[in-house]
């Protein structure tokens, strides 16, 4: 077998394991089996680059890989759940930086004019939509991780400006592609680094990890167009692959928060502070708040818990002690299951990967649409920092900003407890009523503490 045929069948070995990868990822007992299948078919990848005829600079590539590995593995490793999110945006920021200089070396080593037109296109494409995913997911890290303001950044005319900016981009580009001004594609690079900065800018906290998983699939189109340009079908499959399915992932984000994709790039949500009592919350209405000892009679002595953990269960790291709770209550006869919603907390399945992590059986996560049947017959919903995926103004009120989205139907239990530290509202910044409902009882404090205090309670009964 020649080399060229081994390198065309690794490429397309390293192609199969990126799809079985991205299969295995779909459910929580193959996911690290799918991380590994990626990680081989990626270790096989470079494997094929370094084998392929014409490499130079090798120490130059070795060095590099080298400093990425040094600041990647670490990072990967540390990084707290709820800081996921940012590093998502950061490693996506690198890669489609990285796919627009490959794009652009490419553009600048070719001798002029020998490039054909549907190559320059290639090269545009890989530039523009490069450096709009490195620049946008610059902003939104720096919104996540609170460098800058996390609220939508408006000014007036803002759609009309990147509206400009687009056709600006846009008739450079066909202006490249015609006439031998190469030195055009400078300025394209500097549009679509401002282009990126611009369309992230009105985009408030709650929607940014959706905006995230959107500049992801940029990325990947920005790497399958470097593919094309370098002539590299791994790097076209692989770039086609994160393209689709971060798109896939927007949309079903989206969909999880009952909004259009439009509306929650273009609306500026969350930029109005629609609390009753702004950033704390409605503090002027009475609740009714208990002690730990409280809430371990109810749980203790009841039939049916559903435990509904959100972002708050993440920031209090009470993985584990929700678990040993729900255990002790089992062996007290209570049935026990949790209640995902898609969205709870700041990324997809972030609920499902944190009890994961504490060892929750599998069987006892039930995804919205099995879990909402259920609350009728629950004698207790115990809301463990959860918030806006269970404010039932999403279903009653049409002037709600998260009306339409669906939420878990706490409402529907016997009784609700919420464990949370203040009267301050979730992410999405509005009030929720069912703080005030006569059947809900506040027990205040850290997640951790508040669950170590009522394990400590149940077992002294
Ligand atoms: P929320 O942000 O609505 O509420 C979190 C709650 O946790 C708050 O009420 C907060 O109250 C409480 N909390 C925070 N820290 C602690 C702590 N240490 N101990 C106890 N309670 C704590 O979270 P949800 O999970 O309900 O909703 C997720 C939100 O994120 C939704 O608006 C969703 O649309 C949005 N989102 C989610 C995405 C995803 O993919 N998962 C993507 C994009 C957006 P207090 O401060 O009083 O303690």
């Amino acid at each position: 077998m020649s080399l060229g045929t081994g390198i065309r069948l690794a490429d397309l070995i390293a192609a199969i394991c990126f799809v079985l990868a991205l299969r295995g990822l779909t459910g929580p007992k193959t996911a690290r089996y799918g991380n590994l299948l990626g990680a081989g078919g990626m270790t096989l990848a470079i494997a094929i680059t370094f084998a392929t005829n014409g490499l130079t600079h090798f120490l130059l590539i070795v060095g590099a890989m080298a400093i990425g590995t040094v600041i990647a593995v670490p990072a990967a490793r540390l990084v707290k759940m709820t800081a996921m999110p940012q590093m998502v945006a950061a490693f996506n920021g690198v890669g489609g930086g990285a796919a627009a200089l490959i794009a652009l070396a490419t553009f600048l080593r070719a001798p002029a004019g020998s490039l054909a037109v549907y190559e320059v296109v290639e090269v545009l494409l890989g530039v523009v939509i490069g450096c709009v995913s490195f620049s946008g997911s610059c902003i939104a890290f720096a919104k996540l991780q609170e460098i800058m303001t996390g609220r939508p950044i408006t000014y007036p005319g803002q759609q009309v400006w990147n509206g400009i900016v687009g056709v600006a981009i846009l008739g450079l580009g066909v202006t490249v592609c015609v006439s031998s001004f190469n030195w055009l594609v400078a300025i394209v690079l500097v549009l679509a680094l401002a282009f990126g900065v611009a369309f992230v800018l009105p985009v408030g906290g709650a929607d940014v990890p959706v905006l995230i998983s959107l500049l992801n699939s940029f990325t990947g189109l920005a790497v399958a167009a470097s593919g094309f340009v370098l002539h590299s079908v791994v790097l076209v499959v692989a770039g086609t692959l994160v393209g689709a399915s971060g798109t896939l992932l927007t949309q079903m984000m989206s969909r999880a928060m009952g909004r259009s994709l439009p509306n929650i790039l273009f609306s500026a949500f969350g930029s109005v502070i629609t609390a009753t009592g702004g950033a704390e919350g409605d503090t002027t209405r009475s609740v009714r708040s208990a002690s730990a000892e409280d809430v371990a009679i109810l749980l203790a002595y009841a039939n049916k818990v559903i435990v509904v953990p959100g972002y708050g269960l993440a920031v209090a790291q009470a993985q584990h002690t929700i678990r040993e709770l729900a255990d002790l209550l089992e062996s007290r006869g209570v049935q026990v299951i949790y209640a995902i919603h898609p969205v709870a907390g700041r990324m997809p399945g972030h609920m499902n990967v944190l009890l994961a992590e504490a060892n929750v059986p599998y069987e006892q996560l039930k995804e919205m649409d099995e879990a909402n049947p259920e609350f009728q017959s629950a004698d207790v919903a115990l809301v463990v920092g959860a918030n806006d995926v269970v404010n039932p103004a999403a279903k009653n009120n049409p002037d709600s900003p998260i009306y339409g989205m669906p939420i878990l139907a706490v409402d529907e239990a016997r009784n609700i407890v919420f464990m949370k530290r203040s009267m301050r509202p979730g992410f999405a910044g509005i009030d929720n009523e069912l703080l005030f409902d006569p059947k809900t009882t506040l027990l205040f404090g850290d997640a951790k503490d508040s669950l170590t205090k009522v394990v400590a309670a149940i077992k002294a009964l």
